[in-house]
Formats: C-alpha cells, sequence, structure tokens
C-alpha cells in the first residue's frame, strides 16, 4: 500500500490565510524585513519568495540587499538600525553569510524580540525551558504537518535525523513539548538505520540526498523529509530531492512529505505567523496561538 502523501503546500496556504485573516482583524500590519548579503542564488529565491508572500498576506514586506564585499561592522549597524525602527516587525537575514561575517554574532544582534527566524540564543533557550517564544519555523512546520496525521504526537517513538541548531535541536525540543518519546540521530550514531527503523515518526534534517531507505522505515510510520538537495537528473539539468528516498520509501510509510511541495512551504507561512506574533507583542495586543 502506498503512503500518504502530505501536502505541505495545501497547509501552508491555510496558515498563511489565517494568519492574513488574523492581523487583519486585529487592525494591524505586521512588517517584515529580510536582509541578504551577497549573489548566492538559492538565497535570492528563497528572499524573494518570502517579501512576495509577505506582501501577499497584507504584510508590509521589505528587503535590503547589501553587496558580497559589506563589512561585518556596517551589516551589524543596519541590524541595530532595524532593531530601532518600529515599523518593523520581523527582522531576517538570509544565511548563509559571507565568510567575513559571523553568523552567531549578527544573530545575536537582532532584538530578540524581532528574531522571527527564532535562532537568537534567547530565543532557542526559551524553547528550551518551554517559555513562549519566536521558535524556528521550518521546525514549526513539521510539527504542523505530523499532527496533520496524529493530531496528539503524545507517546509516539520519534526520531530526528540532524542535530543542527535550526532545524534538528528545535523540531526535539518541539516534539519534547509534545510528549513524544525522543530520540536525536547524527553523523555520529551507530546503527543509524535500525535507530530510525523504530520510529513511528521520523523527521530527516540531514542534508543528504535521499540517505533514508525503504528499510531505515518502520511500516505505517509517518515520514517528513526537511532535505532540499540538488542532483543531477541525468538528462544535464537537476532536480531537487529531499534526505528520503522517496518513491521506495512511500511503499512502506503510512505518511510522507514530499520534496519539493512538504517542508518546504510551510518554512514561510510560519516565518508569516512569527511575524505577526512579534507584531502583536509590539503593539501590546494578543498573540493568537
Ligand atoms: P546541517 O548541515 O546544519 O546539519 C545536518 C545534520 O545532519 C548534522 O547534525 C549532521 O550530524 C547530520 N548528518 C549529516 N550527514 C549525516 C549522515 N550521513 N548520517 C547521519 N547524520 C548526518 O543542515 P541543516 O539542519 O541546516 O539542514 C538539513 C537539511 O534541511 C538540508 O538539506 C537543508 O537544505 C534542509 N533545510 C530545509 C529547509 C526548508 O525550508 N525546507 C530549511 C532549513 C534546512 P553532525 O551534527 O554529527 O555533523
Amino acid at each position: 500500500m502506498s503512503a500518504t502523501i502530505i501536502d505541505g503546500k495545501l497547509l501552508a496556504e491555510t496558515i498563511r490565510q489565517r494568519v492574513a485573516d488574523e492581523a487583519k482583524r486585529l487592525g494591524i500590519t505586521p512588517g517584515l524585513t529580510v536582509v541578504i548579503v551577497g549573489e548566492d542564488p538559492a538565497s535570492q529565491v528563497y528572499v524573494r519568495n518570502k517579501v512576495k508572500q509577505t506582501e501577499a498576506a497584507g504584510f508590509h514586506g521589505s528587503e535590503h540587499r547589501l553587496p558580497e564585499s559589506t563589512s561585518e561592522a556596517n551589516l551589524l549597524k543596519l541590524v541595530q538600525t532595524l532593531n530601532n525602527d518600529p515599523s518593523v516587525h520581523g527582522i531576517l537575514v538570509q544565511l548563509p553569510l559571507p565568510d567575513h561575517i559571523d553568523p552567531d554574532l549578527v544573530i545575536r544582534t537582532i532584538d530578540p524580540a524581532k528574531d522571527v527566524d527564532g535562532f537568537h540564543p534567547i530565543n532557542a533557550g526559551k524553547l528550551a525551558v518551554g517559555q513562549d517564544s519566536l521558535v524556528p519555523c521550518t521546525p514549526q512546520g513539521c510539527i504542523l504537518l505530523a499532527k496533520t496525521v496524529h493530531p496528539d504526537l503524545t507517546g509516539l517513538n520519534a526520531v530526528v535525523l540532524g542535530r543542527s541548531n535550526i532545524v534538528g535541536k528545535p523540531v526535539a525540543q518541539l516534539l519534547i513539548q509534545e510528549s513524544a518519546t525522543v530520540t536525536v540521530a547524527h553523523s555520529k550514531t551507530q546503527d543509524l538505520s535500525d535507530v530510525c527503523a523504530r520510529a513511528d515518526l521520523l523527521v530527516a534534517a540531514v542534508g543528504r540526498a535521499e540517505l533514508v531507505k525503504r528499510h531505515w522505515i518502520k511500516p505505517g510510520a509517518t515520514v517528513i523529509d526537511v532535505g532540499i538537495n540538488r542532483v543531477a537528473d541525468g538528462l544535464g539539468k537537476s532536480r531537487l530531492v529531499g534526505d528520503v528516498a522517496f518513491n521506495e520509501a512511500k511503499e512502506i510509510a503510512g505518511a510522507i512529505t514530499p520534496v519539493p511541495g512538504g517542508v518546504g512551504p510551510m518554512t514561510i507561512a510560519c516565518l508569516l505567523a512569527n511575524t505577526l506574533k512579534a507584531a502583536c507583542w509590539a503593539e501590546g495586543k494578543p498573540a493568537p496561538t
């Protein structure tokens, strides 16, 4: 039997609409500013989409495009200016940054109340201790997608493959909050395929094209594939694949997210939700849950 394909595009559209309606109801126009340094083509596409969807939701979207040669000091100065601008509720500095700029320093300079990516150590710490915070967008998206299959994640054996600060760790924190039993696996994990094969819910965030094979998946498990990997299609072009070998995985999983069209669209939807939350805090209005 073939797995249910979890439609991230559809869920993302629903969330974007809900967020737009909520902002209208509250009478606020959330403002998101995206900063990009350099010409990385993938980052350019991400930033364009983020600003486009921000405006489509009726929010105020703006972008600062800085040349590759921008100094760290100038970028920090811009972040400070945005921190002090009351019309800017959310600040996102697109990663990766050029080598001469320390991304951790840039993230630490963003006002945590405007850190809509949720990467500031204050927000990471609040997430870890279960306090209300701005939660990283892709991990939020993973949980919402998993909940389309399991509205209650309590007691599920969840395996998170990957332990990065921006995906793996926050996904694990969120799953702990949802009362799942969580195992975090990484490049040093022994018997990786066996660990994964025990998962009722497997979240793959490793950045290795089609690493997760059919025999890594427990029959009927839910698989959330975060990976975005560009591979040659054999015809001189390239295509996107996830961290899971989708065609074989869908024959054994109960439900699975496709790449593209799974986790990817959820990231921007959750970014808009975070921007609305930050705007509500700034305006002293109750933030929607
Ligand atoms: P990182 O490279 O920061 O982290 C990768 C993690 O996977 C590390 O913890 C690493 O282990 C682990 N890992 C790498 N190779 C293996 C392996 N062979 N076996 C087991 N574990 C391994 O990546 P990110 O977390 O930033 O991103 C992961 C993927 O998600 C990428 O494909 C990225 O493009 C995608 N992504 C998608 C987003 C979306 O919007 N859909 C948003 C963000 C990321 P160790 O710690 O031991 O090195």
